[in-house]
């Protein structure tokens, strides 16, 4: 008949299309895989996986190809191209578009000598596509690299069943009601998915990334890594990987990895990227000036930074800057360990007076090269403004 294998089952077994999802997975066996993924491959070849961000600016995409050599730097992996067209970054007619390595990681999933190349996304006339913000990050970076810019991001996200609920709350409800217990929590009753947690934070240290330390969120389900200290346009490139391989590890326990800000609204609690930031002034004795200095100018170009601390101009952060628990998306505001703010003085930074500032209105699924842009490049902004 007509009707799709999903619709057989609902009908027939009354299954929904949660379990349904688990049915189609049905074929996979790990331990089966493994057998393969053992087999002895020639050590003068590798692979190459070329991760990017796609047409919507916050999901990625990544395919493999064969090398006859082992790669030691992003230069050596050659360019490569996609179809743009199924990305959206590129209309059919004109489908193309470059893949260029820029940054080279070892491989977790196929170990030996096999590669994972970050990459910016070129379209047929060379230029940077839409959603490639590295390209300008990098001339910011580059250009004021004498202020020795530092930037360490907590990334929080919300692990999902495959049917998009939260992972382990029952099916028709929620856990038990938002409370200070979750955060930093332990226990079966309190945080699901920390095989998936754990599984990601030793295959980003493998990979090479600067990945810092790892925590359980305030909601059940919901966990924080974090990247960093990093020096310059390394906080974006290892951030992005660092996602591509959150998303790539939860797959392979079957459980889903979202990045909205707030996918469950009301009273729970949503997602962000607080960054951290510091320069060499504010690292020097008495470097809490600077990061005053610094403080003052943010506060004159708040709209400003609202409209790229996420992928939709705002829209996404609207969501969880309620002021409920966050500042609110219409005002700056400031202050020492007052984690209502926009802007954190952490207590030890006010303390030393020296150290860094910390930056809570990036949205869990901000592009961290256009953050890091922004907070290396206050001037500019404040000059436009
Ligand atoms: P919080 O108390 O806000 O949860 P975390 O411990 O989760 O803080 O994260 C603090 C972050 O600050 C880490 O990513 C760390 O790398 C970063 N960090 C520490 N010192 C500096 C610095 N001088 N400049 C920039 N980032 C820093
Ligand atoms: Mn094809
Ligand atoms: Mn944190
Ligand atoms: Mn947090
Ligand atoms: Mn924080």
């Amino acid at each position: 008949s007509d009707q799709t294998i999903e619709q057989f089952l609902m009908k027939n077994f009354k299954v929904s299309g949660g379990i349904m999802t688990h049915f189609m997975f049905a074929g996979t066996n790990k331990t089966v895989l493994d057998r393969y993924m053992r087999l002895a491959i020639p050590n003068d070849e590798s692979h190459a996986t070329y991760v990017w961000v796609d047409g919507t600016g916050e999901n990625l995409r990544s395919k493999t190809r064969k090398l006859h050599f082992v790669p030691k730097t992003p230069g050596e992996v050659p360019e490569w191209s996609f179809d743009g067209s199924t990305t959206g970054q590129a209309e059919g007619s004109n489908s193309d578009v470059y893949l260029r390595p820029v940054a080279i990681y070892r491989d977790p999933f196929r170990l030996v000598e096999d590669k994972l190349v970050l990459c910016e996304t070129f379209r047929h006339n060379k230029k940077p596509t839409e959603t490639n913000h590295r390209r300008q990050c990098l001339d910011v970076m580059t250009w004021a690299a004498n202020t020795r810019p530092w930037f360490g991001m907590e990334q929080e996200y919300i692990l999902l069943d495959t049917d998009n609920h939260p992972l382990g709350w029952p099916k028709n409800g929620f856990p038990g009601p938002m409370s200070p217990y979750y955060s930093c929590g332990v226990g079966a009753n309190k945080v699901y998915g920390r095989d998936v947690v754990e599984a990601h934070y030793r295959a980003c240290f493998y990979a090479g990334i600067n990945i810092s330390g790892e925590n359980a969120e305030s909601m059940p389900a919901q966990w924080e890594f974090q990247v960093g200290p990093c020096k310059g346009i390394s906080i974006g490139d290892d951030l992005w990987m660092a996602r591509y391989l959150l998303h790539r590890v939860a797959e392979d326990f079957s459980v889903v990895v979202t990045l909205d800000p707030k996918p469950v609204p009301g009273n729970w609690n949503g997602s962000s990227m607080h960054t951290n930031f510091s320069t060499k002034e504010m690292r020097e004795a008495n470097g809490i000036v600077e990061i005053e200095k610094a403080i003052e100018k943010l506060s004159k170009v708040h709209e400003e930074h609202i409209k790229v601390y996420d992928p939709k101009g705002g829209k996404d952060n609207e969501r969880r800057l309620t002021g409920n628990r966050t500042s609110t998306i219409h005002d700056f505001s400031t202050g020492v360990a007052n984690r209502g703010c926009s802007i954190r003085i952490p207590r030890g930074v006010a303390e030393e007076r020296t150290g860094y500032l910390e930056d809570r209105r990036p949205s869990s699924n901000a592009d961290p090269y256009r953050v890091s842009e922004r907070l290396e490049d206050i001037d500019k902004a404040v000059a436009a403004a």
